[in-house]
């Protein structure tokens, strides 16, 4: 704070809140030296100049409900909440987009859109918490990316503070518009290692006029491929998710409060599908005959489908459940992997056995988006506080190094995949990174050590 522009020391906030000492990550708290809570984008750069010209480092956060450490402060530098710029600023129906501070939480993006008839497709678990400018810097996947795609394939335009102040501001709202490097795209998934975003202009798509889900009980992996291709095939682009779910997470999951299964029996997977059209009657019907046809051809052993809205909520909470997680096992670590979808059950397989061998006492449980070809794992040891970190995160990442899937599908990396990131990408892939990464924060001021290490070039060259 002292090395600090006494100017800006209105916007601070210090002590720092307990809340921004951390984000959802297992890592331990880290106190910065001040929280600023910018109110402008004008804010965010001079704090940015100022940050430059003293060499202060600053973590940018937003609603902290990241999972891999990227938010997490860093000692002796400061955190930038972004929860003071948020709002709506701009609906403009004819072009079907929506331009918004980038602090606004995710749920007040959707119930905005929804009040207008329109849809904000992405949806994850920490809809009320996390923000958008978060959910973009970590390029957020969720339940809906079979039919909408990723935060990345909802961002039309953008506003980002550069490490040195620099505003750059392009709020398109045009689907075409080739001009040269697509430079938003590089401040998508960049855990906030390159720039600031402040404002976001996103892309709405029509508010479904029909949801149809149902839960469907199989008795083998070959069996949910079955289901994934004929879902494909019959529903279509109304196909909007494809959740499957082990027994081992479903049995944790039917512990959670208000959640119960659909189905009698006990089954070797369970499958949630969920279909998004425009008319009831139409949609309804094809969703019906395609659940019918599934069950002639002995692909499913039983299935609940949904009779109204409230069934698809109840339906989602067997998945959504995974929030409750931390209270149902307590200590555990929680991993997102993707890979080729056809091998997921062996991974899982092979995950299970490995951690149960190599991790004395270790439990594991799957689950995911896996239409996506994205799995969840949590794995822990029953009454550890601590958790062997380490010894879990290693076999869990060796293994998928060898099925060549990615260590993240769509947390990120941020500090606790960083040691693995090897595993997923080249040497070459990782030297441009950090080129790129030293050409923007020559200084190495902001979310420094977070995805990725840049060499800092010599003194000389760094004013
Ligand atoms: C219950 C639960 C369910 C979840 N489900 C999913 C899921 O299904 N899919 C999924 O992808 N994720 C999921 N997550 C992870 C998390 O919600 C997402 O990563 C989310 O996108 C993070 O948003 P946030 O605002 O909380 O970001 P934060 O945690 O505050 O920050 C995340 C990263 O972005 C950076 N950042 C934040 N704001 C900005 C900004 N304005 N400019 C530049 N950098 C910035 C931070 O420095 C940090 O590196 C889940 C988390 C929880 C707790």
């Amino acid at each position: 704070m002292a090395r600090l522009d006494p100017a800006l020391q209105a916007l601070a906030l210090d002590p720092v809140p307990e809340r921004n000492r951390n984000d959802w990550s297992s890592l331990d708290p880290q106190s910065p030296v001040a929280l600023f809570r910018p109110r402008t984008t004008e804010d965010v750069a001079a704090i940015m100049t100022a940050a430059h010209t003293t060499g202060t480092v600053v973590v940018p956060q937003g609603g902290l409900t990241g999972l891999s450490g990227g938010a997490r402060p860093i000692e002796g530098g400061v955190a930038l909440s972004l929860e003071r710029m948020t709002g709506v600023i701009d609906v403009d129906e004819a072009a079907s987009t929506m331009t918004v501070w980038a602090g606004t939480p995710l749920e007040v993006i959707q119930k905005a859109a929804e009040e207008r008839g329109l849809y904000f497709s992405l949806d994850l678990g920490a809809r009320g918490s996390c923000a958008i400018g978060g959910n973009v810097s970590t390029n957020a996947g969720g339940n809906r990316v079979i039919r909408y795609g990723m935060a990345r394939d909802l961002v039309l335009g953008m506003e980002v503070v550069l490490p040195d102040g620099t505003v750059l501001t392009n709020l398109n709202k045009m689907m075409k518009n080739n001009t040269g490097y697509d430079l938003k795209q590089l401040f998508i998934g960049a855990e906030g290692t390159l720039g600031i975003i402040t404002r976001l202009v996103l892309k709405l798509h029509p508010l479904p006029g029909a949801t149809h889900a149902a839960v469907l009980g199989a008795a083998s992996y070959d069996a949910v491929l079955n289901m994934l291709t004929a879902a494909r095939r019959g529903l279509g682009p109304n196909l909007s998710a494809f959740e499957v779910m082990w027994p081992d997470y479903w049995n944790i999951a039917m512990r959670a409060e208000g959640v119960r299964s659909p189905l009698a029996g006990e089954h070797a997977f369970y499958v949630l599908i969920e279909s998004q059209g425009t008319d009831e009657g139409i949609d309804g019907a094809r969703f019906e005959k395609f659940l019918e046809a599934l069950f002639e051809q002995g692909v499913i052993e039983d299935g609940a489908m949904s009779q109204s809205l409230s069934d698809v909520k109840a339906f989602w909470a067997t998945r959504d459940a995974a929030a409750e997680f931390k209270a149902l096992l307590g200590p555990h670590m929680a991993y997102d992997v993707s890979m080729s979808v056809g091998r997921m059950d062996e991974y899982a397989q092979a995950c299970r056995t490995r951690l149960a061998r190599d991790v004395p006492g270790c439990l594991s449980c799957y689950y995911g988006h896996i239409g996506d070809g994205n799995l969840h794992l949590l794995a822990w040891v029953p009454g550890d506080a601590a958790q062997p970190q380490a010894e879990i995160s290693k076999v869990v990442y060796e293994i998928i190094r060898d099925f060549g899937g990615s260590i993240s599908a769509e947390h990120g990396i941020g500090l606790t995949k960083k040691p693995y990131l090897s595993y997923s990408r080249s040497p070459e892939e990782l030297a441009l990174m950090a080129r790129i990464k030293a050409a923007l924060d020559p200084k190495g001021i902001l979310n420094p050590g977070k995805v990725i290490d840049a060499p800092l070039p010599a003194t000389e060259d760094r004013t």
